[in-house]
């Protein structure tokens, strides 16, 4: 324990490894970032994981680097293979040691998971994520792939490199020989408990014996795989003790596999809900033991650190929110940290889709070297209206670089549209993006004037500089015969509580503000955010009593009955985020939810909702057809008709009343536009930003990058 003086005396205690010290607990956790896999963005990696050093995080691991070609994640990915591959990461290790950190880098292999037709597994089992059919290893692909670890562990000790970490969980390979669901083999590798984890432990042995003692191996070991035929308690923690005598220096934890169907890491999950199982853990194995998932405020590491559930926390998110997160910390300044949100809208949603992984509530993360708030020469005035997120980004960052600013907010409280979002359950966190930006507006001295509209004609007489104009969005009123009826309210009205919902409710639109207000809906008036009643709604249960740790899940019922409705016929919830629409979908599935789809509104009266709904015939929708159409006439032929020929066509129409007390606007979003016009109808020029300027397609990603990027450039 460090010095009792701190308000975190376990978290940023060093830790003695024998042959070398870290700094504190924190670890920052291996996520891919998309720069990994390109030689030229190798110094904007370096820029940074150096400001997450400089930031005093106790180690680093890198994002995963394949161990052979098969095992990359997907065609032209990181790998590290070969020696002429060395010398771009010395610049990486070189950058993270001039900060005082240490860095480790992560040995993936992606096995099925791979999204290339040279996967391979324990077993030829697809994966359900993949299209890829894997090939089974051979004894001999066996030893060449453990080879191939103890290759790139050899690299990256010469690539300058304080270690490595195996990647042992989430799905990928080496969970694949652990777990019955995937290693089906008949030889020593597969069978017996014993025989399943040869190729985890075989895999760490010829490691160690490849870099010798003095150098941090990392184990990323799965406890709870959250998928049927995973890993039983016993066996995970028989791994464990195996893989400390093979030489690992540390266990860092892994929780469920990519393909499971419960919710690991998104904003909806409570807050450590998984370290109890890094101090299970922790009594059977004398090595360190890093708790992982859902970790992102100081005082949670602390408290899970002074219970003794885990010796270390590892964080990955958190620190792209925050690079100063661990100096926040060390100054008791934790309420000064940027708080991740867990929404992965800019992070895991952008490694999906192969883009460059950054975040919603840090739009720098990722672009260090480009998007760099300088400290300016001359102050302007600058006016700010609309304290939604793009108004506080621009107020704050420009502030942050010496400009005056006056921010001013019609409301009673700043946060414009975010404010609603983070009364959604599950949506808590976003409370936290509000509590930094007040506290930022506070320490950096900006004039904030609530309860303020501002007109042209307040904004010419401030006499400033520069007018940024951040009035963002209302909700779009629908042409509805009806519109008027009492049963009728906002999403706005409905979340901020200025008008109740009744029993039967319909919910006109179901894009993110219609799924967010159908789970408001069926959560009860004031729900409690409980670990136990999270778990029993997923159903996650313990590897001791099932294997895998899966039990049914009993989600709690919901008081209300709820109708979602769009006009598209296509399936709800498509444009909501790769990593977490799934969770969405599974969460109204589960309460209950009716999904209507193809409605036509034709009215609201005493008697409810009446609408025209067009079912339509499962057939190949247009967009996939084209993409189809245009493949060459052999490539066609092989391919079932269901995805070429089969065309969407129409089922039957029907009119049908939805007996509903209560319908609830979600129908989109109008920008706010008056002022910005105004303002140019008198000849001064403002920025727009935010829903202000674009209201299709906004989200708090898009304001709080326009806000920055704005106040950057003044
Ligand atoms: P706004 O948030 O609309 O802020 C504009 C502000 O300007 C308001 O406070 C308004 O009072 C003020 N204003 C307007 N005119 C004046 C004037 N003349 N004078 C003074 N003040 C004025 N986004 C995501 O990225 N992820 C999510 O998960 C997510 N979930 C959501 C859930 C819900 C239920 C809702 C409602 C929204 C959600 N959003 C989400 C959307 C996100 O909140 C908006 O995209 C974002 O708030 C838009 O920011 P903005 O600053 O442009 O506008
Ligand atoms: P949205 O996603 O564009 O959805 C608007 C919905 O209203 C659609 O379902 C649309 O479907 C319907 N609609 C549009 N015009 C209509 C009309 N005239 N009459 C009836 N229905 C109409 O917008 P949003 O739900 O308002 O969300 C705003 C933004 O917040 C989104 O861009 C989103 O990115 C962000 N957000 C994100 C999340 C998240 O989890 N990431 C959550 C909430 C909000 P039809 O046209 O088919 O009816
Ligand atoms: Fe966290 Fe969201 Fe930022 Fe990702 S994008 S780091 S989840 S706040």
């Amino acid at each position: 324990m460090s010095d009792s003086t701190t308000a975190y005396p376990y978290l940023l205690s060093p830790l003695d490894l024998g042959f070398t010290t870290l700094r504190n607990r924190v670890v920052m956790g291996s996520m891919h970032t998309g720069m990994e896999d390109k030689a030229e963005q190798f110094p904007e990696l370096a820029a940074f994981y150096a400001e997450r050093a400089r930031g005093g995080v106790g180690l680093i691991i890198t994002g995963g680097f394949a161990p052979t070609l098969e095992g990359t994640l997907y065609p032209r990915a990181s790998k590290l293979t070969s020696r002429r591959e060395v010398e771009r990461h010395r610049e990486v290790t070189d950058a993270v040691h001039a900060e005082g950190g240490k860095i480790a880098l992560q040995i993936l292999h992606a096995g099925r998971y791979s999204y290339h037709p040279l996967s391979v597994s324990a077993s030829a089992i697809k994966a359900p994520i993949t299209p890829f059919r894997p090939r089974a290893l051979s004894e001999r692909g066996i030893r060449r792939t453990i080879d191939g670890f103890a290759k790139t562990a050899r690299l990256a000790r010469e690539a300058g490199y304080d270690g490595v970490e195996i990647m042992g969980s989430e799905g990928y390979l080496i969970n694949q020989f652990l777990a019955p669901r995937t290693n089906k083999r008949t030889d020593h590798w597969g069978g017996s408990p014993q025989n399943r984890r040869r190729f985890a432990v075989e895999t760490v042995r010829t490691v160690r014996e490849a870099v010798g003692p003095d150098f941090i191996i990392v184990y990323r070991i799965s406890v709870l795989d959250l998928v049927e035929d995973g890993q039983t308690w016993d066996e995970v923690v028989d791994l464990a003790r195996e893989i400390e005598t093979a030489g690992a220096t540390m266990l860092n934890l892994g929780i469920g596999w990519h393909e499971a169907r419960v919710p690991t890491i998104v904003t909806s999950v409570p807050r450590a809900a998984f370290v109890a199982f890094a101090g299970r853990l922790k009594k059977d194995v004398s090595i360190p033991v890093v708790a992982t998932n859902r970790i992102n405020m100081p005082e949670i590491a602390e408290d899970i650190l002074s219970r003794g559930d885990g010796d270390l926390v590892s964080m990955a998110r958190p620190l792209l929110a925050d690079p100063d997160w661990v100096r926040k910390a060390e100054r008791d300044a934790g309420d000064e940290i940027n708080t991740c949100i867990a929404c992965n809208q800019a992070c895991l949603d952008h490694t999906f889709q192969q883009q460059r992984a950054s975040c919603l509530v840090n739009p720098r993360a990722g672009y260090e070297t480009r998007l760099v708030l300088t400290p300016v020469t001359r102050a302007k005035k600058v006016a700010v209206v609309g304290a939604g997120p793009a108004g506080l980004a621009c107020a704050t960052a420009l502030a942050e670089r010496g400009h005056t600013v006056e921010l001013f907010e019609a409301g009673e409280e700043i946060g414009g549209q975010f404010g609603i979002a983070m009364r959604i359950p599950g949506k808590e966190e976003f409370a936290e993006t509000v509590r930094y930006f007040q506290g930022q507006l506070d320490r950096l001295g900006v004039k904030v004037h609530l309860r303020t509209y501002a007109s042209a004609e307040s904004i010419r007489s401030g006499a400033f500089d520069e007018v940024v104009v951040a009035t963002g969005v209302e909700p779009r009123i629908p042409q509805i015969e009806g519109i008027d009826h009492p049963s009728v309210m906002t999403y706005a009205e409905l979340v901020r509580g200025e008008r109740r919902a009744g029993d039967r409710v319909a919910v006109v639109g179901a894009g993110g503000i219609g799924v967010d207000v159908s789970e408001f809906l069926t959560h009860l008036d004031s729900p409690t955010l409980d670990l136990d009643a999270w778990q029993e709604e997923w159903g996650v249960g313990d590897p001791a009593e099932s294997r895998g740790g899966l039990r049914t899940p009993a989600p709690e019922p919901s008081p209300r009955e709820v109708y979602l409705i769009q006009r598209k016929t296509s399936s709800i919830g498509r444009g909501l985020g790769k990593t977490t629409g799934w969770v969405h979908r599974a969460a109204l599935k589960a309460k209950g939810v009716h999904l209507v789809t193809g409605a036509a509104y034709d009215r609201i009266d005493d008697d409810g909702l009446h609408l025209t709904v067009t079912t339509m015939r499962r057939g190949t929708p247009r967009g996939l057809q084209k993409v189809t159409s245009r493949l060459p006439g052999p490539v066609r032929q092989v391919l079932p008709r269901s995805i070429t020929k089969v065309p969407q066509e129409v089922q039957k129409v029907e009119q049908v009343v939805l007996p509903v007390d209560t319908v609830v606007l979600c129908a989109g979003q109008e920008s706010v536009r008056s002022l910005a016009d105004e303002l140019a109808a008198q000849g001064v020029r403002a920025h727009v930003i935010g829903g202000a300027d674009v209201a299709a397609e906004l989200d708090a990603k898009r304001a709080i990058r326009q806000g920055t990027e704005l106040a950057a450039r003044f």
